[in-house]
């Protein structure tokens, strides 16, 4: 037996070389990373790992955990080519690994601005543990973020509690642009504002203006100029192809997989931020962007490398913590046509359960963890509660009905 060799020691890889073992893989296993760091949660680095310059890395695995399972981590390294005819992967330094199954993992690459002064020092993207230590090192007075998507405002929020005076310019009418329902979206805007962040939503940006190298302003496309001591960069994130592009394999917004996970070569698979698969609730290709997908379709890979294919179907779920609020999203909320909403006593907002054609697709909560697991069973059980009960809020009447109504009380 050859070997399975994992690109990208990431949540999706890392979890994948796990799950090999606890399915009984004996063989070798190489996991390999571009990056120095022992893979990591990458959640917190827009959150805790910001919150002081101390707050430590968090491991996703022990250090002696990839010893004690005879996993082949490599570090800092870079993968040249891969050759699908010999069933081989050259690396940067010269060395090669042979497989018989493949896991491609690479996740990921922040997505690059363009615009004039986009070079300066004191402009951060934030994809990696380093790209996290180098900003929250350089931590400034005025901080702009561009993007109000889940990584920015989270960021944003972060360093609001810090003490920076922080900005946030989005193109669209509204932050988290479609991800979340515009009630959402509003709630969440005005937890921000209150925490002191500016919103600038519906402008772009002309350029970023530096003094000796270092950025010093952001100037929107209406002419608006914001000081800056730092900018903040979370435009979204493009997959990492470019080696399966090269190896021939169909690629089209993420590795083309088939409800397996496997691509068009039958001994290599992708999974997690990188692969573009048949998705389930969806009925139709998507590529997603969360530790849920990446972690539970590492675990659909490893038993299809064992014997055990199954399509990939798992219900997918993601959350974001944005300063004090955990906002929760279970299902997908895309081909969502109407909304129904429910509040707390207090008039703020509890949660928005999202339906297509009368039927719960998926359900957006605001530090309410109790209702988003309940919604998390009901979707994967096809349930939709009744209008009154979803309004309610009430996590009573929304037990009672799964009782009622589901495979489990
Ligand atoms: P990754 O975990 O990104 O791992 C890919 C790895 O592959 C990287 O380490 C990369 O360096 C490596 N790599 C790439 N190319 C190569 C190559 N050629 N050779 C070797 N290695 C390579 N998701 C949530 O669900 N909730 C959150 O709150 C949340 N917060 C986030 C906050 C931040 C700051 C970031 C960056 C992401 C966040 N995410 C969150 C998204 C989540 O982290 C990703 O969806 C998840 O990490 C995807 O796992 P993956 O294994 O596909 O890719």
């Amino acid at each position: 037996m050859t070997g399975i060799v994992i690109l990208g020691a990431g949540h999706g890889g890392t979890q994948a070389a796990f799950s090999l073992r606890e399915e009984g893989y004996a063989g070798p296993i190489t996991l390999v990373s571009e990056e120095n760091d022992l893979p990591y949660h990458k959640p917190p680095l827009s959150k805790s790992f910001m919150a002081g310059q101390d707050a430590p890395l968090q491991l996703l695995r022990p250090q002696n955990s990839y010893d004690a399972q005879n996993i082949a981590l490599r570090l800092g390294t870079a993968v040249r080519r891969i050759a699908r005819q010999d069933r081989l992967v050259h690396f940067e330094d010269g060395t090669k690994v042979a497989y018989d199954r493949l896991i491609m993992a690479t996740g990921t690459a922040a997505r690059r601005l363009t615009v004039a002064g986009a070079g300066l020092r004191g402009v951060f993207y934030l994809r990696t543990a380093q790209d996290a230590r180098e900003m929250r090192a350089a931590l400034g007075g005025r901080v702009v973020v561009i993007g109000g998507g889940f990584i920015g405002l989270e960021a944003a929020a972060m360093l609001a509690a810090r003490g920076a005076a922080v900005s946030v310019v989005e193109l669209a009418p509204q932050i988290l642009g479609r991800a979340v329902s515009s009630l959402i979206a509003d709630s969440v805007a005005q937890g921000l504002r209150a925490a002191g962040v500016t919103l600038h939503c519906g402008v772009g940006i002309d350029r970023l203006v530096g003094d000796g190298g270092d950025v010093k302003a952001v100037v929107l496309a209406d002419g608006t100029q914001l000081q800056a001591d730092m900018v903040v960069v979370g435009i979204g994130a493009t997959p990492n192809v470019a080696l399966a592009q090269e190896a021939g394999l169909p690629c089209d917004n993420g590795v083309v997989t088939d409800a397996t996970l496997a691509t068009a070569d039958p001994a290599i698979f992708a999974i997690g931020d990188c692969a573009a698969y048949p998705q389930a609730q969806l009925g139709r290709m998507a590529r997603l962007e969360s530790v849920q997908n990446a972690t539970d379709q590492a675990r659909t890979v490893a038993r299809t490398v064992m014997g055990k294919p199954a399509p990939y179907s798992a219900l997918p779920w993601f959350w974001s913590d944005i300063g004090p609020v955990k906002l929760q999203i279970a299902g997908l909320s895309q081909d969502a046509t109407d909304m129904v909403a429910a509040y707390r006593t207090d008039g703020s907002l509890q949660s928005v359960w999202r339906l297509a054609q009368g039927r719960l697709v998926a359900v957006e909560t605001l530090s309410s963890a109790g209702e988003h697991m309940l919604a998390r069973r009901m979707i994967a059980e096809g349930l939709t509660p009744p209008n009154d009960v979803m309004a309610s809020g009430d996590i009573a009447a929304l037990k009672a009905f799964y009782a009622r109504a589901g495979t489990v009380s």
